[in-house]
């Protein structure tokens, strides 16, 4: 049998994995899913569940036939998916307890239970464990899927238990020519206003989920406000002006997780900056356009993008231990010389 998992872009090898251990049956019951947030990991882990349950042998997962829209629709009680539960920014023991008393229950309408476990790295250590016994020896109709950013966090014998499976990031004219195909929003975006466009595509870093979701124009619009907040910022890296500082940390606002986004962005900035410093060929992460990225590093010495770069790397880890927002912002620019 071959595979095709026609729903997942680029990632020739990975496919071809899945696709033998499918048509060899040596598939495990249980997968780490690793990716960039936007990167496919559901769509990959339903892929696999369609590709078991569909009923056209021949060309599994056909993703038209009634198992293979249960499936990918996510209309099937037997694809359970569980994250992280409210306000809580851990999977906990008790997420766990419910799957264990789920998992002896036979699947209600498709042959297989499948349990996709979101931000599996953000398991605790106790979840973790208490995972394992289930983890190892679960009923035969049970698959589970492990997603995450990265499987560092998760413990060792969780690892070795489940085989990684990892998505890599897609080259931009890839992603260019999915969403083009896929999305009249799209078309639309490239037609109206291309500098726009080329920055979604960039701003994607390689996945189609981010980009796709940068097609909506809330979304779009609160990129470009990171981005324009951070070339703000740099921009008076080289003539500080103490007024001009205060304003943009008041624009910022005094939300911990949106003033964290700012800072972040404009680290992605500085770091750009500095990597051009250094090699003209380096690859970018904040600026789609090479050439005003390299004219715009000439501007700075490499001693300010130092500073400004440590004093966010401060101010960030200061923000994550609970500090007060505003005061965080003002030592930070004074870490950075700007007042
Ligand atoms: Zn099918």
């Amino acid at each position: 049998m071959d595979v095709k998992l026609s729903k997942i872009v680029g990632n020739a090898s990975l496919k071809d994995r899945i696709s033998t251990d499918i048509s060899g049956n040596t598939l495990s019951h249980a997968y780490i899913i690793e990716g960039p947030e936007g990167s496919g990991k559901h769509t990959l882990a339903l892929s696999i569940a369609a590709a078991l349950c569909c009923t056209d042998k021949d060309a599994a997962p056909c993703y038209t036939c009634k198992s293979c829209r249960k499936i990918l629709g996510t209309g099937s009680p037997d694809i359970i998916i569980q994250g992280i539960e409210g306000d809580k920014v851990t999977i906990g023991v008790e997420s766990v307890r419910k799957i264990k008393e789920d998992i002896v229950i036979a699947p209600n309408d498709l042959d297989l239970k499948v349990y996709i476990i979101e931000n599996a790295d953000s398991m605790t250590v106790q979840a973790q464990n208490a995972f394992l016994l289930s983890l190892e020896e679960p009923p035969k109709y049970v698959m589970f899927f492990l997603l995450c950013e990265s499987s560092g966090a998760l413990l060792e014998t969780i690892r070795s238990r489940a085989p990684i499976l990892r998505l890599e990031r897609l080259e931009d004219c890839e992603v260019e020519e999915y969403i083009l195909s896929h999305d009249n929003r799209a078309k639309q975006l490239k037609e109206e206003d291309r500098g726009a466009f080329n920055t979604v595509v960039f701003a994607s870093n390689g996945c189609i989920g981010k980009a796709l979701s940068l097609l909506d124009a809330q979304k779009r619009k609160a990129l470009f406000d990171e981005r324009e907040t951070a070339e703000r910022i740099l921009s008076i890296l080289s003539c500080p002006n103490r007024t001009e500082v205060l304003e943009i940390i008041s624009s910022l606002g005094k939300k911990r997780n949106d003033v964290a986004r700012y800072l972040v962005s404009v680290q992605y900035a500085v770091r750009d900056l500095l990597m051009l410093k250094k090699s003209d060929s380096a690859s970018l992460c904040f600026f789609p356009d090479r050439d005003e990225a390299q004219e715009l590093s000439t501007r700075y010495t490499s001693a300010s993008l130092m500073s400004l770069y440590s004093a966010l790397c401060t101010a960030c880890d200061e923000l994550d231990a609970n500090s007060n927002v505003r005061l965080t912002l003002l030592s930070m620019a004074q870490r950075a010389g700007l007042i």
